[in-house]
Order: C-alpha cells, then sequence, then structure tokens
C-alpha cells in the first residue's frame, strides 16, 4: 500500500474521532475557533523554513491538465496565472520516475490521474535566478497544509504539526455549513 493511502486512513480515522468532539463543543463561538485555528497554522509553518532542494521547482504534481489550467488561467484563476506562465509539462514519465523515485511511492498512480510539471529556470544548485521578482505560488509555497509534498521537503514536519488543527477547521466549517441548510 502507498504511504499516501495509510495516512488517508489514518487521517479519514482521525477526523471522525475530531467530528464527534467538534459536535459537542459547537457554539456561537464556532466563527472565532475558525480564525484562531487559521492562525495556528499560519504560525506553525514559520517555525520551519526551506531546504533550498529545489523539488517543488523541478517536480509539481496536479490533477489539471495543461488544457484544465489553461481555462482556469483564462477564467482568472491567479494561482493557474502563474503556473502556466512558469511551469511546463513533463512530456516522459520515466524522466520524472528516475529524477524523483521516493515520491511514487506516496503517490496512488493508479487511482489518481496526475499530472506533472516542472519550471526551467532553477539552477543546478537548486536556485531561482529570478528571487526576488519569482511569482507568489513560490513565495508562497507549501500554501496548502495538507498537499503531498516532495520527499525532502522540510515543511513535512509543518504538515504533522498542524493536521489536528486541519481536521478541526474542517469538521467546524462542515457543521456551520449544515447548520445553515437546515436554517
Ligand atoms: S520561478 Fe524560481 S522559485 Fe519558482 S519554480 Fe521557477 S525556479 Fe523555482
Ligand atoms: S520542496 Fe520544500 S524544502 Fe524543497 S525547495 Fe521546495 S519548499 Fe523548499
Amino acid at each position: 500500500m502507498t504511504e499516501i493511502l495509510n495516512k488517508f486512513k489514518k487521517i479519514k480515522k482521525r477526523y471522525s474521532e475530531i467530528m464527534k468532539e467538534e459536535l459537542k463543543l459547537f457554539d456561537e463561538n464556532a466563527e472565532d475557533r475558525i480564525i484562531e485555528l487559521q492562525n495556528n497554522i499560519i504560525s506553525a509553518k514559520s517555525r520551519y523554513s526551506c531546504a533550498m532542494c529545489g523539488s517543488c521547482c523541478r517536480l509539481a504534481a496536479t490533477p489539471n491538465s495543461p488544457d484544465d489550467l489553461k481555462k482556469l488561467a483564462e477564467s482568472g484563476d491567479k494561482f493557474a496565472q502563474e503556473f502556466t506562465k512558469y511551469f511546463k509539462l513533463y512530456e516522459d514519465f520515466d524522466t520524472i520516475k528516475s529524477l524523483y523515485p521516493d515520491y511514487f511511492d506516496t503517490v496512488d498512480l493508479v487511482n489518481e490521474k496526475l499530472y506533472f510539471y516542472h519550471c526551467d529556470l532553477v539552477t543546478e544548485n537548486n536556485l531561482c535566478p529570478k528571487y526576488e521578482e519569482r511569482p507568489q505560488i513560490c513565495k508562497d509555497f507549501p500554501e496548502n497544509p495538507i498537499d503531498i509534498l516532495p520527499v525532502a521537503c522540510s515543511f513535512k514536519k509543518w504538515q504533522d504539526d498542524v493536521l489536528d488543527d486541519i481536521l478541526r477547521l474542517r469538521a467546524i466549517t462542515e457543521i456551520l455549513n449544515l447548520e445553515k441548510e437546515v436554517e
């Protein structure tokens, strides 16, 4: 079983425990708790710094095909606009596998259709020649604490640290949405 499937199973179990806790705790302060959790997640990230491994420049995986990204960019999606400007599709799957063999133990390629992209600008020393003007998506990476990160990424520990906060955030949001539906 891949690392990601194991991770999903653990997350699902933990989510159902947290959902039960949050259903008991739920009150009129739910919106404040959401803000508090969001702040915790952001401030926890500042405890880690980029190890400058260059992996996120050389390998970006997404379920979006180049056509999907083009459409998103045309519809005004800022992430897609920056991504399509800098990242190109890997045409040769064997090249990607030889570059990052470990990464493919973490993704479920049978059930997940993924496209792999790379930025040509990154140097052999893992530096960005446009560092000061690099796009916001590069400045923010990793932004989503539940994204699958490259194996060497120093922010993996951040994801572990904030997992419970993320699940609580989701649980409270789900309860709030359900409450609005029945109102
Ligand atoms: S623009 Fe710079 S930081 Fe962004 S992916 Fe390319 S090399 Fe990496
Ligand atoms: S993968 Fe993580 S550690 Fe490596 S360059 Fe990107 S942000 Fe930094």
